[in-house]
C-alpha cells in the first residue's frame, strides 16, 4: 500500500491579494507556500512563477534606495473631511491605526546607488492607494523639490481607485495639480520615471502616471483608467486575453518597459544615467 508522506497542515492565509503577517504565505498565482522572510528577501516576487506581491509605500522605498527614504516630503500633512463624507474621518483614523500611515501616498529624498533622487510611492492598503487632496499636495511638493534640486522624480504606483470619492471635486481637482507638477518638471528638463505596480488604475494613470518621460510596469500589473468589468459591461463584448495588463500595454504603446522588480533599482540607475547623458 502507498503512504504518502504526511504533509504539514496548510498555513493560514488572510487574503489572496495582500502578503499576511502569518510566517508562511501562499502564492496566489501558483500556489507554492513561502516562508515570509524568503519571500521579502525576493523582492516580493514568487521564485517560482514571477508572482509580484503588492508592496507598501516603505517596503518599495527600503527596496529602490539604498538607505530608505531619508527625509520625507510633506510628512506633516493630515487628511481632513472636507465634505463630512460618512465614515471617511473614522476610515482615516483606522487606516493610520492599522498601517501607520497618515495617507496613501509617501513621498522623499533617497539615493540610487548614490544617486540622489526624489521618490514618491503610493500604498494600496490606505483606501486602494487613492488620490484626495494630501496625496496630490505631496506629489505637488515632490516635485517642486525636484525641480528647485534638480533631482529626479521617480513614482512607484499601487493605486486601485484612482481619485478617491471621499474627497469628490476635491480629489479630481488633484488630476491638474499633479499634471501641472510634472509639467513644469519637463520644463526644467529634470528626469520623471513613473512604476506602474498592480494596479495603476483611474484618476492616477489618467494624470500624472502616464507623463513619465519613461513609464516603467510591473510584471502582468493592472493598468488603465476603467476596469475591464466596467469596459465589458459598457461595450458588451468579451476583452482579449490579458486585457489592460502590463505587457498588453506595452505591446500597445502604453508603457515603455516592463521590468522585473528584482531588476528594477539597476534599470532605473541606468536609465537616469542615460537620461542626464542626453541632457
Ligand atoms: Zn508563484
Amino acid at each position: 500500500m502507498f503512504f504518502r508522506k504526511k504533509k504539514k497542515p496548510p498555513p493560514k492565509v488572510k487574503s489572496k491579494l495582500n502578503v499576511p503577517e502569518d510566517f508562511w504565505v501562499k502564492c496566489p498565482s501558483c500556489g507554492v507556500i513561502l516562508p515570509n522572510p524568503d519571500l521579502v528577501a525576493n523582492a516580493k516576487v514568487c521564485p517560482k512563477c514571477g508572482h509580484h506581491f503588492r508592496m507598501g509605500a516603505y517596503e518599495y522605498a527600503n527596496l529602490l534606495f539604498d538607505n530608505g527614504i531619508e527625509r520625507e516630503i510633506g510628512a506633516n500633512l493630515e487628511t481632513v473631511n472636507l465634505l463630512n463624507f460618512p465614515n471617511y474621518t473614522e476610515k482615516i483614523a483606522k487606516y493610520e491605526r492599522i498601517h501607520n500611515l497618515k495617507d496613501s501616498s509617501v513621498a522623499g529624498i533617497g539615493r540610487i546607488h548614490g544617486r540622489k533622487v526624489i521618490g514618491f510611492f503610493t500604498d494600496f492598503a490606505f483606501l486602494g492607494g487613492s488620490m484626495g487632496s494630501v496625496f496630490g499636495e505631496k506629489f505637488y511638493r515632490a516635485a517642486k523639490e525636484s525641480r528647485s534640486k534638480k533631482l529626479p522624480l521617480i513614482a512607484v504606483l499601487f493605486s486601485g481607485g484612482g481619485a478617491r470619492m471621499h474627497e469628490g471635486i476635491f480629489s479630481l481637482m488633484q488630476m491638474v495639480k499633479t499634471t501641472v507638477g510634472v509639467l513644469e518638471l519637463e520644463r526644467r528638463g529634470v528626469p520623471y520615471i513613473t512604476v506602474l505596480g498592480n494596479p495603476t488604475m483611474g484618476g492616477v494613470m489618467a494624470s500624472f502616471a502616464a507623463l513619465g518621460d519613461v513609464i516603467i510596469a510591473e510584471p502582468d500589473a493592472l493598468i488603465g483608467f476603467a476596469g475591464p468589468r466596467v469596459i465589458k459591461q459598457t461595450i458588451g463584448q468579451d476583452l482579449p486575453p490579458g486585457f489592460q495588463r502590463s505587457e498588453f500595454q506595452l505591446k500597445h504603446g502604453q508603457v515603455d518597459m516592463v521590468v522585473d522588480r528584482r531588476n528594477m533599482k539597476r534599470t532605473i540607475h541606468r536609465l537616469l544615467e542615460i537620461m542626464e547623458a542626453s541632457l
